[in-house]
């Protein structure tokens, strides 16, 4: 699947803009704060509702106005699709998929996958575990709608649980009502260790080799799956930690606890791992991502590299440029030189400046 044409309205640094991509490589280069992440973001918008950054819809819509118009052209299975969205600063959201409303956000999932890839993703190992968890749900979310129908019960329901522990504690006859949360909790969580263990254990084979390759077979790269609590003693964990979780006011068991192991050369590089490292192996994690999704969609899905080029070292760029050759990629950097140096065909570059696009040829 390849994304065709952008357009904006009153989004962000945009007052209007139409823009054309590549179904191979398009380029989006220009200097500090002129609008290239905000076009990356649109993109992503398009396919999960929800901006990569995690802003809220009223902080992109353009200052001073009071809605934003996004639509998104795309190929996919050689049919051509139109998706709408139309941002308010007060309302939720439209968002429709070939004239046609959606109800629910989670109807666009899955419809066209894109990947994200920012420099913060070189951080994932070295950050806390809810970047982890969160690299597991966007991709999971993307992949599967039960998981996503799953991971929105469920955190609908901790936060309810959660709110009565709170209560609990000046009216203590509520404690009742607890068991009926816990269920909940506990067929919702099920399905999450369950989907995210299968993802893990397959994302493992393939990160393996790439990141032998991309070591030149120094290390060797392993994941594992650090739940909270396994499927068979969820109720239980529940029952015995329930003290503790009305004293701490939150619970405290749950795949919201969840975290992913990394090891290179059976240490634990969040840990003990060097920068590098750390940096390299967030790598293969990303390229084992597209490999995945390649794989479980049977389709390529959509690349976002956003300035991530000028982080990694050449052997690790190259590396990067040639697993990407089969994916429509849209890249955002300040400099197009590696590109030009690295490919044999250049596809479209344009140069952002101010909210305003204009086509380069090289
Ligand atoms: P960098 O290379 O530093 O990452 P960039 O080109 O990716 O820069 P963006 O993050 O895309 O920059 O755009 C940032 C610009 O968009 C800033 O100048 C910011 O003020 C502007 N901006 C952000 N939100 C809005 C908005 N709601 N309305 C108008 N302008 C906005
Ligand atoms: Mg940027």
């Amino acid at each position: 699947m390849y994304v065709d044409l952008l357009e904006l309205e009153q989004y962000r640094n945009y007052e209007r803009l139409s823009l054309k991509f590549d179904p191979g490589i398009t380029i989006l280069y220009g200097d500090n704060a002129q609008g290239k992440t905000n076009i990356l973001e649109a993109l992503y918008l398009c396919a999960t509702t929800k901006s990569h950054r995690g802003s809220r819809d009223k902080e992109l819509i353009r200052f001073g106005q009071e809605e934003a118009h996004i639509k998104m052209y795309l190929v996919r299975h050689e049919v051509r699709h139109r998706i709408d969205l139309h941002l308010k600063k007060s309302k939720s959201k439209g968002v429709a998929i070939d004239g046609q409303p959606i109800k629910k956000n989670g109807e666009l999932f899955g419809f066209l996958h894109m990947i994200f890839f920012s420099p913060e993703d070189l951080s994932i190992i070295k950050n806390g575990p809810a970047e982890r968890r969160r690299f597991l749900d966007l991709e999971l979310c993307q992949l599967n709608k039960l998981y996503y129908y799953n991971y929105t019960n469920y955190n609908k329901a901790l936060n309810q649980r959660n709110a009565l522990l709170k209560q609990i504690s000046f009216k203590p006859s509520l404690k009742d009502t607890l068991d009926l949360w816990d269920q909940y909790l506990a067929e919702y969580g099920r399905c999450l260790i369950e989907e995210r263990e299968r993802f893990i254990e397959s994302l493992n084979d393939i990160l393996k080799e790439i990141h032998r390759q991309l070591t030149g077979d120094k290390e060797s790269l392993s994941i594992g799956y650090e739940k909270n609590v396994s499927v068979e003693e969820y109720e239980k964990a529940m029952r015995d930690r329930r003290e503790t979780d009305l004293k701490y006011q939150s619970t405290q068991t749950g795949p919201h606890r969840d975290d992913i192991s990394f090891l290179v050369n059976g240490i634990d590089v969040r840990k003990f791992g060097s920068q590098g490292q750390q940096r390299t192996a967030a790598l293969s994690l990303k390229l084992a991502e597209i490999e995945i999704v390649k794989k479980l969609i049977h389709d390529t899905p959509v690349l976002l590299l956003d300035d991530v080029m000028s982080e990694l070292d050449s052997s690790r760029k190259q590396y990067l440029l040639d697993s990407i050759r089969e994916v429509q990629t849209i890249v955002s950097c300040t400099g197009y030189d590696d590109f030009i140096r690295s490919r044999l065909m250049i596809d479209r570059i344009y140069r952002v400046e101010n909210g305003r696009l204009e086509e380069i040829t090289v």
